[in-house]
């Protein structure tokens, strides 16, 4: 049972069929589900929804699967929201809320996309999923597959850090190293897709992990009783949230559940690697390929997005803005709010309190705003500087030195 009745190019709206595998439409853009939400309304009411546990696949009748038993489980957990006390007192704002998405399966919230992509694949018959990943994704990818019978082969930048190759290497991914950037991970995939018969889940390459990312807008408006934040800071690299969101939105207020109000979606990248954030500036409606593109936030170092268009006017139709922050800004931040607040973010969501604090101090977001910022990565995952303070139990102990 699904209420999908088509898919539909997210540039032209031409339709496609569903029931069939897609990557990307004639027109080379992102294809988007599109369901019968008068008969989904009529399926499901939100107190309904107030007595289910499972997690994301809660909102079943919002996402595409069909059949029960091609819904793909590692235990996800609806994602807490927190707030920042201490930042909240430093800088006079009315509500700070940190959705910690690093509480997902493998630690990222590549598990939303990544299960409905993967549930997807095995619903229509794949078996060989392949992706180019900076990290998070190839190891949901890996994970879900495995725990689906699915055989992955997964190409990442040989600068991505390690505990992400050996986490998708152990949960039975193929993975290689290769001497490029994510770009060039993404061309070996496309290329193999006939010599090698792989199906290419690249980011908005095929349609459902935007739905699996759609959870996220749906969970965090029944979370917060139906009623939406001001603004939302996400930290934006291809965009799938951003987008998936901003499609939950819609899709809530054409069956009756939210009101028109939207927050101000702003998306945040990292000074290193900003296309977005250029062409906001610039007014374009495509972002050009981001040049020598750098960013520890390996997360968000994705120097082109196919769906830039869709990004940029989600952005421009909430009245939002991008954002670029400095490298030291956003280790500055997660230093902080782990000190802090007790929260360690992974540097992605630092970047969204970075971008958070820089607003507010240019006046482009106001300290009575409620504002939801996404960490969505455990900071567990992240390089961690060393500290060693050394105690010789051998030796007499100056006890004077804690005190
Ligand atoms: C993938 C990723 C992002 C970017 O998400 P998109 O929805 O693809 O823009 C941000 N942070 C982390 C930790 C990620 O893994």
């Amino acid at each position: 049972m699904s209420f999908v009745t088509h898919l539909e190019c997210s540039m032209t709206g031409k339709r496609y069929e569903a029931g069939r595998p897609h990557n990307l439409s004639e027109a080379g853009k992102p294809l988007l589900v599109r369901y019968d939400l008068d008969a989904l309304a009529k399926s499901v009411s939100k107190e309904a929804l107030s007595h289910r546990t499972e997690g994301f696949w809660r909102y079943r009748e919002f996402l595409p699967v069909e059949n029960a038993e091609n819904r793909i489980s590692l235990g996800e957990v609806v994602t807490p929201l927190i707030r920042l006390p201490h930042a909240e007192k430093k800088l006079g704002a009315a509500q700070i809320i940190v959705k910690d998405e690093g509480r997902l399966p493998t630690g990222s919230f590549k598990a939303r996309g990544l299960a409905l992509a993967v549930s997807m694949a095995r619903e229509l018959g794949l078996g060989h999923l392949a992706m180019p990943t900076n990290g998070n994704a190839g190891a949901a990818m890996a994970a879900y597959a495995s725990a689906g019978g699915m055989r992955t082969t997964i190409f990442c930048p040989d600068d991505t850090p390690r505990v992400n190759v050996e986490e998708i290497a152990l949960q039975g991914g193929e993975v290689y190293l290769v001497n490029g950037l994510i770009g060039d991970c993404g061309k070996i995939v496309g290329e193999g897709k006939e010599k090698a018969g792989w199906f290419d889940v690249s980011t908005l390459k095929e349609p459902y992990r935007i739905e699996g990312k759609k959870t996220m807008g749906l969970e965090l408006a029944e979370q917060m009783g139906w009623e939406l934040p001001d603004a939302i800071f996400y930290p934006t690299g291809g965009g799938t949230g951003l987008i998936g969101m901003w499609k939950a939105f819609d899709e809530l207020e054409a069956m009756g559940w939210i009101g028109a109000k939207r927050p101000k979606m702003i998306a945040v990248q990292a000074a290193g690697c900003a296309p977005i954030v250029k062409a906001w500036e610039d007014g374009a409606e495509h972002a050009p390929l981001w040049e020598n593109a750098h960013t520890a936030a390996a997360g968000i170092r994705v120097p082109s997005a196919v769906g830039d268009f869709l990004i940029l006017r989600a952005v421009r139709d909430s009245g939002g803005f991008a954002v670029a922050v400095e490298e030291q800004a956003i280790f500055d931040a997660r230093d902080e709010i782990a000190r802090t607040d007790g929260l360690l973010l992974c540097p992605e969501g630092a970047a969204t309190y970075a971008a958070y604090e820089q607003s507010l101090h240019e006046g482009r977001i106001s300290a009575g705003d409620r504002v939801v910022l996404f960490n969505c990565a455990t900071g567990l995952k992240y390089p961690m500087q060393s500290e060693t303070r050394f105690i010789d139990r051998t030796k007499p102990i100056d006890y004077a030195q804690f005190g």
